[in-house]
């Protein structure tokens, strides 16, 4: 009784100790499959950008690594060659030498357009970073303005590498810096010197929920605003100061607030709001 008493539990604790690690490994793999379920469903566009025959895309051009979701005609390639070039032209001023490539999709079907840009704020154009640069243009917004702000992004999370999260890089000064490129926002200041008063601190522009937030009211308030703080920063502290603050960035040493607040205070270098003569 005794050693039959001895020997047997053992036997069942080694078997429960296997059982349990199965157990493990399956609840492991039933988890993993599950995660990458989940991701492919939240992120689909990242999914057909890393697989574009997928999404029946087609590549466009032998040298780049461009897709369109139709053969384009010889005028819209050209088009887009055009775009291009002068966006390389902007980003090449502003950084330097580029050392982004970044994929470009460029989406003629409104289907594709809202597949791929579901989570842009506008279905213009849109940038990400999955081991590299992806930027997803809509044909029929497609400007030479509008590629250079987007090349700006995916030159800028490529020297980044994966050092994107915010607070490391916040909202407004990703998007002040691709408007550097961007022509779009050159009344900036004659916009900041009218409202000044009623501005947002750069904190409460750092996430993009608070960048996005109210785009009706605020969308062009916040864009031209961040225009100005890195337009005024980069004033100061050209290419060399960009290059340098990139590498901060991905130390994680940059204090965004105190950077402009302190260096460039907001209002610092504006008098007064302009008086309006009214006759
Ligand atoms: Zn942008």
């Amino acid at each position: 009784m005794n050693k039959s008493h001895n020997v047997q539990p053992e036997k069942p604790l080694r078997l429960s100790v296997n059982h349990l690690l199965s157990h493990v490994f399956w609840i492991i793999l039933a988890g993993t499959l599950l995660g990458l379920l989940l991701w492919v469903a939240t992120m689909p566009q990242v999914v057909s950008a890393l697989w574009p025959h997928s999404r029946g895309l087609v590549r466009i051009s032998s040298q780049e690594d461009f897709w369109a979701d139709q053969k384009p005609k010889a005028e819209e390639k050209a088009f887009i060659a055009y775009c291009v070039e002068i966006a390389k032209a902007r980003n090449q001023h502003l950084f330097g030498d580029l050392k982004s490539k970044p994929r470009c999709i460029f989406l003629f079907k409104p289907q594709n357009i809202t597949h791929f840009l579901y989570k842009a704020p506008v279905k213009i154009a849109s940038t990400f970073y999955f081991g590299r640069p992806f930027i997803i243009f809509s044909m029929y917004k497609l400007t030479p303005d509008i590629s250079s702000h987007e090349f700006c992004h995916a030159e800028l999370y490529h020297r980044l590498g994966g050092s994107l999260k915010q607070p490391s890089l916040p909202q407004w000064f990703d998007e002040g810096l691709a408007l550097q490129v961007d022509g779009r926002y050159t009344q900036a200041e004659q916009y900041y010197n009218l409202e000044h008063k009623n501005l947002p601190q750069p904190k409460e522009l750092a996430s993009a929920q608070d960048f996005y937030r109210n785009p009706d009211e605020t969308h062009l308030r916040n864009h031209l605003l961040s225009y100005f703080w890195v337009k005024q920063w980069l004033k100061r502290h050209k290419q060399s100061g960009l290059n340098k603050l990139i590498q901060n960035i991905k130390k994680e040493q940059v204090n965004f607030d105190t950077l402009v607040l302190k260096n460039h205070s907001v209002g610092s270098h504006v008098t007064k709001p302009r008086k309006v003569k009214i006759l």
